[in-house]
């Protein structure tokens, strides 16, 4: 499933010279400060390294995906100076990659048919540390029987494919937040619908684009070990993480279209004074001050960057 061009001696081993990063953005809306700071950062930590930054659009969730979204989000990354090596690639065209990647699961007997809903996972969750208890599985459908999966096979529900996790425990060494630890629950490898999971995707794509270095928002921090475990039951090199802090709303919540004018064409001051006030932000700037992207590579220094999230109000002047 690697790129065979990218294949080398990394094989289950973190890669100390591979920095490629990327940014991967769901086109279901457009970018807001703070994903245009997650993307400014990811790209910074690979420019500065002399690395290749790639963009992946992750539109597996059709649903959610909207007309257009694509291209103002790629506008944006460009109005911010922002650049990156080949074309985007879309999840949406690489289904095959996914599938294989199931059926390899399967073959080693680490997947289960899962016929809950949400409301009976809820419902049934008690109430682990990490990713929110309503998310966490808490294996009802894992060991059903020959007849008990009949049962529910006839009531015409499609399953979805769960993982055999075991509670297996991950550690890893983010690279601004330290050491993270977590028991890995039955996530879902491929939704009732047939769409891939997200956990899924990604872990596949990151290793067949050769990502060396995955920087993204702290909200994913949860994520990270079951991509991690899916990583190694698949053979595919580990990966080093950068989970970089959040821009929230004035309310401490996670920033989003309803704190207002949150997005580049929202702003009235243009994509200049956002940069400045993203680099401020970062401590990578004074104010007044425009640096240019190149001029944040060149003070870029993962070390001091800020482990606290920002905090944005509309009457930040940006
Ligand atoms: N597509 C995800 C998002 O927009 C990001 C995935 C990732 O960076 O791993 O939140």
């Amino acid at each position: 499933m690697q790129d065979p061009a990218r294949q080398d001696d990394r094989h289950g081993e973190i890669s100390i010279h591979n920095f490629d990063g990327r940014f991967a953005p769901s086109p279901t809306g457009q970018l807001h400060l703070g994903n245009l700071r997650t993307a400014l950062l990811a790209w910074l930590f690979a420019r500065s390294a002399g690395a290749r930054f790639l963009v992946r659009v992750e539109d597996l969730d059709r649903s959610r995906v909207r007309p257009g979204v694509e291209e103002a989000q790629f506008s944006d990354l460009r109005a911010l100076g922002l650049d990156w090596d080949g074309p985007a690639v879309r999840q949406s065209e690489r289904m095959e990659l996914y599938e294989e990647a199931i059926a390899r699961l399967d073959a080693d007997e680490l997947l289960y048919p899962c016929y809950c809903t949400r409301a009976e996972i809820r419902s049934a969750a008690s109430a682990p540390h990490g990713i929110s208890a309503s998310d966490r599985y808490p294996g009802t459908c894992r060991e059903l029987t020959g007849a008990q999966r009949a049962m529910r096979e006839a009531s015409g529900r499609p399953p979805a494919l769960r993982m055999r996790s075991d509670g297996g425990r991950i550690v890893f060494d983010d690279r601004l937040l330290g050491r993270f630890e977590e028991a890995v629950d039955d996530f879902v490898v491929r939704r009732n619908d047939g769409t891939p999971a997200y956990q899924l995707a990604v872990v596949v794509d990151d290793a067949a684009q050769g990502i060396g270095e995955v920087v993204r928002g702290a909200d994913l921090t949860d994520s990270t070990p079951r991509q991690i475990l899916l990583a190694r039951l698949l053979g595919l090199p580990e990966l080093r993480y950068a989970h970089v802090p959040l821009v929230l709303g004035p309310d401490g919540r996670r920033l989003a279209k309803r704190h207002g004018a949150v997005t580049l064409s929202e702003r009235g001051e243009g994509p200049d004074e956002v940069h400045a006030w993203m680099a401020r932000s970062l401590g990578l700037a004074r104010a007044g001050e425009m640096p240019s992207p190149d001029d944040l590579i060149a003070r870029f220094d993962p070390e001091r960057l800020p482990r606290e999230p920002t905090v944005w109000s509309p009457k930040t002047a940006v």
